[in-house]
């Protein structure tokens, strides 16, 4: 692959079409290898920028082709305004960009992306809608871009350098806010037939329950996320219970600045009620996972985000509840459940390794 050279649009405008044509050609060929990393043309050394935009910051990093950070940046999500942020990604790439040569770019935000990585279909936080932002980037940018929905990066991130190497069949959860999901499977991301699988924190686990963002009823992620734990101890503490006094104590008595990250912070400091709440968390996301066991049976659940930060506080109770609603418990081998190991920078790394990869693949 050669980037183009600066100021020559004509010529820019025809690699571009090229590269499309080649991603087309590259995912086929991913689709059809059995080899775990046959199709990935690892023996290529390169560096890639990963952008991970959330709700309130956009974060950059230079990653190399063993998933190590080289340097980083980052800037305020400017808005709703689709061109402003397009205007912060240019500015990240140019700041980290200066003294590195920079192979591709990805970007990993919330939101659905089609299956050839040109399009956001739709997101929540950001104005997208259709968006062709592939083409603006590249345009803008000058070198390959690949757009990735940010559960998908991080679980891409954490099989090829965390906690899911070697895993084949692979189930990664991101517990933040909400509750994020993708699947890494024979070497390559399942996305589904139009690229939007994943979407376990909507699985309706308690029909007429807490109403979900989504519209719906008693969906996995008001029971299992960190909105859900800063939830349940909000509503603990407006009883006024004596049990909650640590948590009313964390915020001179005003109940509504009690989160989940107050209450993970009191449960590792000691607090056995922030334990509790904690315990209940993770009872509710040990019978969502039981349930994509049954569905996907996969050997390993690697679980990431924020409400990671509790630990074995989270993840224990989480073990035992699965184990307790496993399908054909006792006659049939457990998928593990682990810590992600990657951290907040998985979305950044894995949508850098990435557009690496597949620009690569891009050009056989
Ligand atoms: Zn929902």
């Amino acid at each position: 692959m050669q980037t183009p050279t600066p100021g020559r649009q004509p010529g820019l405008r025809r690699r571009t079409a090229a590269w499309r044509s080649r991603t087309l050609a590259g995912a086929a060929a991913a689709t059809a290898g059995h080899d775990l990393r046959s199709h990935l043309r690892l023996g290529r050394k390169g560096l890639a920028i990963g952008v991970d935009i959330g709700g309130t910051k956009v974060a950059a990093g230079v990653v190399d082709a063993e998933g190590r950070i080289l340097s980083q940046a980052k800037r305020s999500t400017p808005g709703n305004d689709p061109r402003a942020v397009e205007q912060v990604i240019v500015e990240l790439v140019g700041e980290l960009g200066a003294g590195h040569r920079i192979w591709s770019v990805g970007i990993g935000a919330a939101g659905w992306m089609d299956l050839d990585g040109g399009t956001v279909l739709f997101s929540p936080h950001l104005a997208w809608r259709n968006e062709p932002l592939r083409e603006n980037l590249q345009r803008l940018l000058r070198r390959p871009v690949l757009l990735t929905n940010d559960a998908d990066a991080a679980a891409w991130a954490e099989w090829r350098f965390g906690a899911g190497q070697g895993q084949n069949r692979l189930v990664c959860i991101t517990l933040g806010t909400g509750i994020g999901g993708a699947m890494v499977m024979d070497g390559r991301l399942e996305r589904g037939r139009f690229g939007v699988a994943g979407e376990f924190g909507h699985q309706i686990i308690m029909p007429g329950g807490h109403r979900c963002e989504c519209g719906n009823r008693g969906c996995w992620e008001q029971y299992a996320s960190g909105n859900a734990l800063g939830r349940e101890a909000r509503e603990l503490a407006a009883a006024n219970s004596p049990v909650a006094q640590e948590l009313l104590k964390a915020v001179d008595g005003d109940v509504g600045r009690i989160t989940g990250v107050i209450v993970t912070e009191l449960a590792k400091a000691g607090d056995q009620t922030s334990r509790e709440l904690l315990e209940d968390v993770g009872e509710w996301l040990g019978l969502g996972l039981a349930n994509l066991a049954a569905a996907l049976d996969p050997g390993k659940f690697v679980i990431g985000g924020g409400l990671c930060d509790a630990g074995e506080l989270l993840v224990a109770p989480a073990r035992k509840a699965f184990a307790r609603n496993l399908t054909g418990r006792g006659f049939r081998p457990a998928a593990e459940i682990e810590l992600a190991a990657l951290g907040p920078n998985a979305g950044l790394i894995g949508a850098a390794d990435l557009s690496r990869v597949s620009s690569r693949m891009h050009t056989q």
